[in-house]
Order: C-alpha cells, then sequence, then structure tokens
C-alpha cells in the first residue's frame, strides 16, 4: 500500500519529470523573442480551418507560446475573419482563402501551416502548404486511409518541410507519468490496459456525425484514435493482432457510420487492451494494470485538467497548455531540426491499426497487424 511518504516522494517525482519533459522538447536554450524587447523571431502559423478546434483552443493557446505565434489564417467563411482579426491582430494580407492559399510561398511571416479541417481533406491542404515550402501540422486522424497518409509524408519530404501530427496528448505530462510507470515498471510488469473516450453525441448535424466522405468513420476516427495512442505508447511497442466489434442502435443516425467500437489488442509479452470509443456514452478513463499495481489517467483525454492515480494516490495536479507545449515543441524541431516527437510515422501507425480494428469489426476475425 502507499504510504504518505511514498505519496509525496512520487509527487516530486512526477513535478521533476514534468520538468524534464519540457526540457527534453527543448523550452530553454533558444532565445524567446516576446520576452525581449528585439524584434520577434517566433514562427508564424497559419490557422487553416477555422472551426470549433481552431477558435475554442489553437488560437488561444498561441497567445502563450513562446517558439511560435499566430501570423495568418486560411478559411473559405469570410464572416469569420473580422473577428479574428480584431481578436489576433491580423492585417487584411495575413488573411487568405482556400482559393488563394497557395500565394503564401510569398508570404515570409509564415512557417507553419496547421491544417485542422474535416479528416478527409488533411491531405490536400497538407499537400498545398507544403509545396509552398511550409512546415506542417495536420490535426489527427492524420487522413482517412493509410495509402493518403503515405501521400502526406511523401509531399512533406519531397518539399523538404517537417510534418507534425496534432496528438496534444504526446506532450502531455499525465501521459508522459504513465509511460514512466509503465516503462519503468514501478508496479511490475504490464498486464493490461482498459480505456474508453465518448461523449453523447450521435444526435449532432456536424459533418463527424453526417458525412462519412468527410470523416471517414465514426468515434473510431475521432475519439478512438486517443486510447489507441496511449495504449501504443504506454506499451512502446506495436500491437500484433486486433479483434474488434461495432454496433449502431441508432441506425437512422451516423450514415453507415458507427456510432460505438470496442476492440482488443494483443501486444508483445502478453499485454492485453480493451478500448471503447462511441457517441453514445460519455466515458474518458485510462486504467494501467501492472503485476503489482494499478494506476491511471481518470480525466485522460480531454484538454485538462487531467487527473489521474496509481495505486489510490492522487496524482500531482499539473498546471499545463497541451496545445501550447505541442506547437512550441515543433517550433523546436524546427529551429533546432530536431525530429518530430508526434511525425507522420506515427500518425500512419494509428491509421494502420483503425483499418485493421474496422477489418476486425467487419469480418468478427482477429486481424494481424503489420506496420508495413
Ligand atoms: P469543425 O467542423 O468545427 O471545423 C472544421 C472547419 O474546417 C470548418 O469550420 C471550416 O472552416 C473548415 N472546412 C473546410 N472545408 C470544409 C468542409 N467541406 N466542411 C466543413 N468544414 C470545412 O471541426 P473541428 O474543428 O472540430 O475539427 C477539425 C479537425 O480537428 C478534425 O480533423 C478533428 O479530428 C480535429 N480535432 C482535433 C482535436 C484535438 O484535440 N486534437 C479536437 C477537435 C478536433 P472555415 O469556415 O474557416 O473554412
Amino acid at each position: 500500500m502507499f504510504t504518505m511518504s511514498h505519496s509525496l516522494y512520487s509527487r516530486r517525482r512526477f513535478i521533476k519529470n514534468s520538468s524534464a519533459a519540457a526540457a527534453m522538447v527543448g523550452l530553454t536554450g533558444i532565445a524567446c523573442a516576446n520576452q525581449s524587447s528585439g524584434p520577434d523571431h517566433r514562427l508564424g502559423v497559419a490557422l487553416l480551418g477555422l472551426g470549433g478546434y481552431a477558435t475554442g483552443q489553437l488560437g488561444p493557446a498561441l497567445l502563450h507560446t513562446k517558439y511560435c505565434r499566430l501570423a495568418g489564417i486560411i478559411t473559405g467563411s469570410p464572416d469569420k475573419v473580422p473577428e479574428w482579426q480584431e481578436k489576433y491582430g491580423l492585417s487584411d494580407k495575413s488573411v487568405y482563402s482556400y482559393d488563394d492559399m497557395d500565394r503564401i510561398a510569398d508570404d515570409d511571416d509564415i512557417d507553419i501551416v496547421y491544417v485542422v479541417t474535416p479528416n478527409a481533406l488533411h491531405l490536400p491542404y497538407a499537400e498545398r502548404a507544403a509545396a509552398a515550402g511550409k512546415h506542417v501540422i495536420c490535426e489527427k486522424p492524420m487522413e482517412i486511409s493509410s495509402e493518403r497518409c503515405r501521400q502526406m509524408m511523401a509531399a512533406c519530404e519531397r518539399a523538404g518541410v517537417k510534418l507534425q501530427i496534432g496528438y496534444r496528448l504526446q506532450y502531455d505530462p499525465y501521459h508522459h507519468e504513465m509511460i514512466r510507470l509503465a516503462q519503468e515498471e514501478v508496479h511490475g510488469k504490464l498486464k493490461q490496459i482498459h480505456s474508453a473516450f465518448s461523449f453523447f453525441g450521435v444526435h449532432g448535424s456536424n459533418w463527424r456525425f453526417t458525412d462519412r466522405s468527410l470523416a471517414g468513420g465514426g468515434p473510431m476516427m475521432d475519439l478512438g484514435v486517443y486510447p489507441l495512442q496511449a495504449t501504443r505508447y504506454i506499451n512502446q511497442a506495436e500491437p500484433l493482432s486486433v479483434t474488434a466489434q461495432q454496433i449502431n442502435s441508432y441506425p437512422d443516425r451516423m450514415d453507415g457510420m458507427e456510432e460505438t467500437i470496442m476492440w482488443q489488442m494483443r501486444f508483445p509479452n502478453d499485454v492485453l487492451t480493451h478500448s471503447i470509443a462511441s457517441y453514445a456514452a460519455r466515458d474518458n478513463y485510462l486504467t494501467v494494470n501492472a503485476e503489482k499495481g494499478r494506476y491511471g489517467l481518470t480525466t485522460a483525454y480531454t484538454y485538462g485538467p487531467l487527473a489521474g492515480y496509481v495505486n489510490g494516490d492522487d496524482l500531482f495536479a499539473y498546471d499545463h497548455r497541451q496545445q501550447t507545449a505541442q506547437m512550441d515543441a515543433f517550433a523546436l524541431n524546427i529551429l533546432k531540426d530536431t525530429p518530430v516527437k508526434a511525425d507522420g510515422q506515427e500518425g500512419l501507425r494509428d491509421v494502420i491499426c483503425i483499418e485493421a480494428i474496422y477489418e476486425a469489426a467487419r469480418t468478427g476475425r482477429e486481424v494481424k497487424i503489420d506496420m508495413g
């Protein structure tokens, strides 16, 4: 059982680890222009697609970044422009439409294009951004097929630009702590992971509930990537095979897409995982079972504050902005020419898994996973 001193030790260790994680992404070492009176050397980010996530999270996060800043917007909705210009002080020259976005090639203020559109539009916009010589951040899921993910990676490679997938939790200290506990076998060998992410959205009118051609699938694509990512990075290994089941208890909704999907994966060393993604539930948890203990996150995948435990003791509450950390890490990857943590391979591997999960659900068979 955890004693008070052990709990305090864990808490200190977690704080220390979180600082180490910040140092690992390099949050020191490059002069931060917005903290000095000199010219602003932060990299310029253009947000492409001013929907819910860009408006509610990414724009505000860019007010706190140290190594990048909002330098432009690319939108198909002229009515959204005045509010963005006013809130972020953007001049007319920093506003682009989808028709004229290729002109950003001549805009030295923009270094990065962040694609925040429906899933099946990630590839064409990422390709255009790369062709304009801009680094690319692409939201999750990377695309709606592994073939399209590969095309995006090839386009970025051809253009010599870096690619990050918007996996904010790869830059989150709570998730780092889950990985540390598992990999250092603090409570013994990893045995099972159970996880779910869902919200009750099945009656919604957004493209993710109504348009398979844009979404590529139901909650597996939208929410399932989080438990899938977590099981992969906590294991630090790739799954070997999967079985899956899907249901749609609202047959008039979701346009042929699943409303709920469950999948079970086998990882090396007999680690088993069971995950659920659904638009007809309200779950958000991660439970890790090891031989000598149990730890996890009770608020696992939302923007924060997250919350977790180790054998019944609370994890330290950490004040952290996921999107700010993610975008600053990418800016530093560009400035220092270092490898991107949540790179295209990460996005591709998840989509390979998703294809196997869908096949398993469709056929009722155990499907082997081949990362190629
Ligand atoms: P929204 O529907 O709220 O916004 C999408 C925006 O894309 C629209 O507002 C529009 O912006 C633009 N767009 C361009 N073409 C189309 C089209 N044909 N149909 C609809 N919209 C179009 O979606 P979200 O912001 O919720 O999601 C966008 C992406 O971000 C998705 O890939 C999603 O998975 C991901 N996401 C990631 C999150 C995370 O935590 N990492 C959280 C939420 C979403 P405009 O009007 O400016 O042209």
